[in-house]
C-alpha cells in the first residue's frame, strides 16, 4: 500500500492529535493508538506510519447518562441529558472510543457512518482540553 499524505492542515496541530496509526510490516494491520509490539501478531515492532482518515462506522455504543461519566465528559453531564459514547470501527481497521457530538442520542445506531473530529472536550483551570468526537459523516 502506497503511503498516505498528510494533509497540511493535519501539520499545523500538536502531535498528540494526529491520528498517526502504524501500519505493521509483517502481518498489515494497523495500530491506533501506536504500540511497541503490533498487538495483532504479536512479533513484528517494524511499522510504516499512516496518516488515518478518521472515517468509520458505529461498531457498538452506550447512552451516558447523569453520574459515573469520567471527568472528560464533566461538562456535558452539567448540561444534563444523555449522550452517546461509541466505539467506532475505523476504515482502516483500529478502534476508537469516542463521544457522538452532533447527534441526537435516539438517532445513533450501529453501523452508521462517523467521521472523528478535532473538538473541545472540556476546560480545566481555564485550559482548553481537544480531543476527538465523532460526528455523523
Ligand atoms: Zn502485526
Amino acid at each position: 500500500m502506497a503511503h498516505v499524505s498528510v494533509p497540511m492542515y493535519w501539520r499545523t496541530i500538536p502531535q498528540r492529535y494526529k491520528m498517526i496509526g502504524q501500519k505493521c510490516k509483517k502481518c498489515g494491520a494497523v495500530n491506533f493508538p501506536p504500540k511497541g509490539v503490533c498487538k495483532y501478531c504479536q512479533t513484528s515492532s517494524e511499522f510504516e506510519e499512516v496518516q488515518l482518515s478518521g472515517r468509520g462506522k458505529v461498531h457498538t455504543f452506550v447512552l451516558i447518562s447523569a453520574g459515573g461519566a469520567p471527568p472528560e465528559f464533566a461538562e456535558q453531564e452539567k448540561a444534563g441529558g444523555q449522550y452517546p459514547v461509541a466505539i467506532v470501527q475505523l476504515e482502516e481497521g483500529p478502534k476508537m472510543i469516542g463521544q457522538i457530538a452532533d447527534v441526537d442520542p435516539k438517532e445513533v445506531k450501529i453501523d452508521m457512518p462517523v467521521k472523528a473530529e478535532l473538538r473541545k472536550i472540556y476546560t480545566e483551570e481555564e485550559v482548553i482540553r481537544y480531543g476527538f468526537k465523532f460526528v455523523p459523516g
